[in-house]
């Protein structure tokens, strides 16, 4: 097999690097661990229902999104819908007894009004967020040219491009979520902003960019599912006449000279290219593929210090009755708390997805229930297979008890369950510690820029969520449309594109 390119994994960022490569006269071909595309952005068919383990929602898939070019590029929504939720999640505050529903409207002069409903009192600030909100709704999160190959030219443009929006950028980089819900002196407004994306150390500037799609209508969900929009762009890679070797784990990055020059796969075998790019996960990409021999200081630091998201413990069934009249995302107080992995939880994530079809039979709903999981617990779990087993059924079963105290009757109903650990989401994409989207977007990391390259090393690239904090589907995809483009031109190639 003759390759221009090898790459690392088929998760968005590894197939829209063989996408653009293949645009740009590159015979690439990507080596997969599983047998399908997508990586995190995956779906699973359990009993008739389809469980999505990613997509809630997808930044671009609206054509007024400057994004959109991107996907249309891939062919990733082509001939697809998306639905946009009125309502981007719902929160009880406060306790059982005294409880309050904030709800997070997607529309700023909706949230706004009911914002003053719950706190009259805290009428300036909320100005202030819905205002911020509808400043940030207009913000395109990518230039075309990639950071690294900027010249002076895309930089006043870009400065110019960022200048309404620098004085908030200023004032606002620096606070976590939790430290914006503190201005607030309701209670119940503190407590909902904060635990709005359950993550009170995310960045606020990236709250606002969330929202502010969220309000402009930018970010949806691709009807069908994440499995679904993976196999499109895989179709994409495909028909550009692109090669996917699925089942096919790679062990080591062959180097010589300092150079790579191939990969080996568990069974033995070797490939060749002129250039090797993982897309894979960067701890093993660089630790144990790599053997850490090209490595600095730096990223060094940043394996050993930087948040992750911290991963998710995801049940999913599939019940005998309709709730698309519920709120599709909620937190809810449970009459009695739960003891989860040794902890409280006095609260229960709710999500269903009667609004797409395709994932439950008529009638009948998908819920999901997760909350951020410890892959420490799982880990030394699973050194005892049963005793693993059991735990997780123990927790199904705790939750299942707690859900039918919010929904008398809902056990009998049951059709599905199906549960994914930390652990899974690891064996699934080897992803460290099972994390679902790579480095946390923290005020720290919001600006980190990560470079593609490692030092000491010639003709290899990493792409992806770990080169892009904050990760995300279209970083990933961007990631790798940029990296393309990086190859093109140090190979004194203009960058070009079809749809
Ligand atoms: C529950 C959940 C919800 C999410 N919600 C959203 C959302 O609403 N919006 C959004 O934008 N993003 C969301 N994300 C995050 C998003 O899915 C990821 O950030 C993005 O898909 C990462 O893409 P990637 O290609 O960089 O990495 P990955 O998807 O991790 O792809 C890496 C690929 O490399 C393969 N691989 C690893 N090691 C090897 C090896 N040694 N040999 C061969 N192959 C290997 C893996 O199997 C995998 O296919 C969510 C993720 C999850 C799990």
């Amino acid at each position: 097999m003759s390759n221009d390119i090898i790459i690392i994994g088929s998760g968005i960022a590894g197939l829209a690097s063989g996408c653009y490569a293949q645009m740009n006269g590159y015979n690439s071909t990507i080596f997969e661990q599983h047998s399908l595309p997508g990586g995190l952005c995956t779906s699973w068919d359990r009993k008739g229902y389809t469980i999505d383990g990613c997509i809630h929602w997808l930044v671009g898939s609206s054509p007024e999104s400057g994004f959109n070019k991107y996907w249309k590029e891939l062919h990733a929504l082509n001939g697809v819908t998306s639905v946009y939720h009125d309502i981007f999640t719902t929160i009880e505050t406060g306790t059982f007894k005294d409880k309050k529903t904030f709800i997070v409207y997607a529309d700023t002069a909706k949230l706004n009004s009911h914002m003053k409903e719950i706190s009259p009192e805290d009428s300036t600030e909320i100005d202030i967020f819905t205002s911020l909100i509808d400043k940030f709704s207009s913000f395109e999160m990518a230039t075309d040219t990639p950071p690294e190959l900027m010249k002076i030219g895309d930089f006043i443009k870009m400065i110019k491009t960022m200048k309404p929006y620098m004085k908030e950028f200023r004032m606002y980089r620096k606070l976590t979520i939790a430290d914006y819900a503190s201005k607030f002196t309701n209670p119940h407004l503190r407590e909902g902003l904060t635990n709005i994306l359950n993550m009170p150390n995310f960045s606020f500037l990236g709250l606002i960019f969330m929202l502010g799609w969220q309000n402009s209508r930018k970010a949806g969900f691709p009807v069908g599912g994440s499995l679904e929009f993976s196999k499109r762009i895989e179709n994409r890679f495909l028909s550009l006449g692109g090669k996917i070797k699925y089942k096919s784990p790679v062990q080591k990055i062959l180097t010589k000279n300092n150079q790579a020059i191939g990969i080996k796969l568990e069974n033995g075998e070797q490939y060749y290219a002129d250039i090797i790019i993982s897309a894979a996960d960067g701890y093993s990409t660089i630790y144990s593929m790599l053997s850490g021999k090209h490595t600095s200081k730096k990223i060094d630091r940043i394996y050993k210090t930087l948040p992750l998201f911290k991963p998710l413990f995801l049940l999913s069934i599939g019940v005998k009755r309709d709730f698309s009249s519920h709120p599709c995302m909620v937190i809810k107080h449970l009459q009695s708390p739960v003891i989860i992995e040794g902890e409280k939880h006095a609260k229960l994530g709710i999500k269903h997805y009667c609004f797409d079809p395709a994932m439950a039979p008529e009638g009948s709903s998908l819920l999901e229930i997760y909350y951020t999981s410890d892959y420490d617990y799982w880990k030394k779990l699973s050194q005892t297979p049963d005793l693993y087993n059991r735990e997780k059924n123990k927790i199904a079963d705790t939750l299942i008890g707690a859900l039918e105290s919010l929904y008398p009757g809902i056990k009998q109903e049951i059709e599905m369950i199906d549960t994914a650990t930390p652990l899974t989401f690891e064996r699934y994409t080897s992803n460290r510690k099972g994390t679902f989207e790579g480095w946390l977007l923290t005020p720290k990391t919001l600006t980190l820029k990560i470079k593609k390259t490692l030092p000491g090393l010639k003709n290899f690239y990493m792409t992806g969520q770990w080169v892009q904090p904050g990760g995300g589907i279209p970083s990933a995809a961007k990631s790798g449309r940029d990296l393309i483009a990086i190859i093109c031109h140090k190979d004194k190639k203009v960058f070009t594109t079809t749809n």
